[in-house]
């Protein structure tokens, strides 16, 4: 959604067992540092303000975590408001804090019509008129 409020908001907190150093595909360690004896925490999400090392947006504008395949657990678990059918005060609150309306249920209908080109990231460049790929060697 172009947002990315969430990750300038909130202490990212997880257990140190999500850390690559202790599991592979885990959260990258040097982007981490430690909490207390049992938790690890993203960098820059420790103290205010409040902005997640491995958040690359403009708030609002373009967004985009650098270690989404690898985020923490607690990452997972914040939905964004009515993306999986119900309200998610976390998200409404950060969003807020920068002047943007809290997501609504129609924020998703693009969902409804996948592929329609409409510049959502369904659209995957197979709809008609994405421009054309050039063909891969095999
Ligand atoms: S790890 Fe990714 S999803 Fe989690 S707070 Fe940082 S930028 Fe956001």
């Amino acid at each position: 959604m172009t947002c990315g409020a969430c990750c300038t908001q909130y202490r990212v907190a997880f257990h140190w067992m999500e850390s690559d150093e202790v599991t592979p595909g885990g959260v990258p360690h040097q982007l981490t540092e430690v909490l207390d004896p049992h938790r690890l925490c993203m960098r820059g999400t420790h103290s205010k303000p409040v902005r997640c090392v491995a958040l690359d947006a403009q708030i609002g504008v373009y967004s985009r975590c650098t270690i989404h395949p690898n985020r923490p657990s607690v990452c997972r678990e914040v939905d964004a408001s009515w993306e999986y059918g119900k309200a998610s005060p976390q998200c409404d609150k950060a969003r807020i804090a920068y002047g943007l309306d809290p997501l609504t249920l129609a924020d998703w209908r693009w969902r409804d019509e996948a592929g329609n080109d409409d510049g959502h990231p369904d659209d995957n460049g197979n709809s008609p008129s994405s421009p054309p790929q050039a063909p891969v060697a095999a």
